[in-house]
């Protein structure tokens, strides 16, 4: 439902990436007056790897039907360590099937997503302001938010505007950002053998070449290089990148042809300070920017949506302020321990393959050794990985709002 003039709403949300679209259906859902400033999604070839925690989410939202038939089931994922250093690590596998379970997660192009997420919004009547937040004024009583047709004014904003947060500014909170001497090229391809429904991640001394199942005899790859290198690959002709990746997987997956729509996406690992202050509760990459390995951000994201509408609405039941510090300090807490670990471990993985360092070469190639070797941590880890301990919300465990 678009609307283009002065607006009050209980909560407005900024921003209509998958996190901030999320957000606002699960807060709709739950009775929540919820308002979505967003201009249209751009075009995006990119894929989502959605854990089994997500997918499930998106059912309760209603949202997972439209994307099943876009989707490809991850029953299993393999490491094969691919740098020529002394110390390699065995190749380990991953299979679903050994926590009990079909599938870890699935696959997604992110239009599909998008276009399913855009579609329940649109079927929930949720209104919409399809212009950017330009200014964002918390103050005692509430938010003031200027777009370009109007104000808005709620008792909460969620910023889910992405790595740049203007709303993250406004409620002055900082962040703390590392660059990594790495750029990920995108794109999806076809080939010519199955991918048996197996995710296969190359550890490279430049950073992961993952090669992730879409429907069909299609894979999107997620290809982490030296920027200069990463520069040289996107302006190969379609045919001779192919060759490069093909060689790259060691044909695994047989003769590959790139289809159209290339991404080049330099490498940062960030983390605001806070993740609600002052009347604004941050989502998404306005919370947390890590690298593609593992597919940890969009899952993160969502976690922090499907957090953030429960503790909403349970003030809101409650007849609290839903913007007032303790709910915010609620959320902030509720978030930190997920975001955290998540955000380490992928940091240290990545570190392990840029260094030099030799004992990381060794220790890395250890852990991996014992993930291989013995079971039970390595079903502790599978099980960690798709339902994490530290964040259950309740609509990842296929419960309403
Ligand atoms: C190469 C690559 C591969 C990835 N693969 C995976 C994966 O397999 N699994 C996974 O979980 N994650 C993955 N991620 C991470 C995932 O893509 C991000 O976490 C996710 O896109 C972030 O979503 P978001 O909604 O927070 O932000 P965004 O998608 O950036 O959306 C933010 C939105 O806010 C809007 N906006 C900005 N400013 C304003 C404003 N002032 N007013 C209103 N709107 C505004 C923007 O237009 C945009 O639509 C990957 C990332 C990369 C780079």
């Amino acid at each position: 439902m678009d609307v283009n003039r002065d607006f009050t709403s209980e909560v407005a949300v900024v921003g209509g990436g998958p996190a901030g679209l999320v957000c606002a259906i699960a807060l709709k859902t739950a009775g929540v007056e919820a308002l979505l400033i967003a201009p249209p999604a751009k075009p995006d070839h990119r894929t989502t790897a959605l854990l089994a925690g997500s997918v499930t989410a998106l059912e309760t939202l209603g949202a997972w039907q439209a994307c099943l038939p876009h989707a490809a089931p991850l029953k299993k994922l393999r490491i094969v360590d691919d740098t020529r250093r002394l110390f390699r690590a065995p190749e380990v596998f991953f299979d679903a099937a050994e926590i009990g379970l079909d599938a870890f997660g699935y696959n997604i192009e992110n239009r599909y997503l998008m276009a399913a997420l855009e579609a329940r919004a649109a079927a929930l009547n949720l209104p919409r302001i399809g212009a950017p937040a330009l200014a964002i004024n918390p103050d005692a009583n509430g938010v003031a938010i200027d777009h370009a047709d109007g104000k808005v004014r709620a008792h909460l904003a969620i910023g889910a505007d992405g790595a740049r947060s203007l709303a993250r500014g406004a409620a002055g909170i900082g962040t703390r950002r590392r660059s990594y001497p790495q750029t990920a090229l995108t794109l999806n391809l076809a080939h010519d053998r199955s991918h048996d429904d197996t995710s296969t991640e190359f550890h490279t001394e430049s950073g992961p070449f993952t090669l992730v199942p879409l429907p069909g005899r299609r894979s999107s790859l997620v290809c982490v290089l030296d920027p200069s290198r990463a520069a040289e690959f996107a302006a190969l002709s379609d045919t001779a990148l192919s060759v490069e990746i093909e060689r790259r997987a060691h044909s695994l997956l047989g003769t590959m042809r790139v289809e159209p729509g290339r991404g080049v996406f330099p490498l940062a690992i960030e983390t605001a300070n806070a993740f609600a202050r002052a009347r604004v509760a941050l989502v998404g990459e306005a919370a947390h920017v890590v690298p593609p390995i593992g597919a940890q951000g969009l899952n993160l994201g969502l976690r922090d949506g499907a957090t953030l509408a429960e503790i909403v609405a349970d003030a809101r039941r409650q007849g609290l302020d839903i913007g007032a510090p303790d709910v915010l300090a609620r959320y902030d807490e509720q978030r930190r321990a997920d975001v955290t670990s998540r955000t380490v471990a992928v940091d240290v993985l990545n570190r392990s393959l840029l260094t030099d360092f030799f004992p990381a070469h060794g220790a890395r190639g250890l852990s991996l050794y014992l993930v291989d070797r013995i079971g039970p941590l390595r079903r502790v880890l599978m099980r960690e990985g798709v339902t994490p301990a530290a964040s259950q919300p309740r609509l990842m465990r296929g419960e309403m709002v």
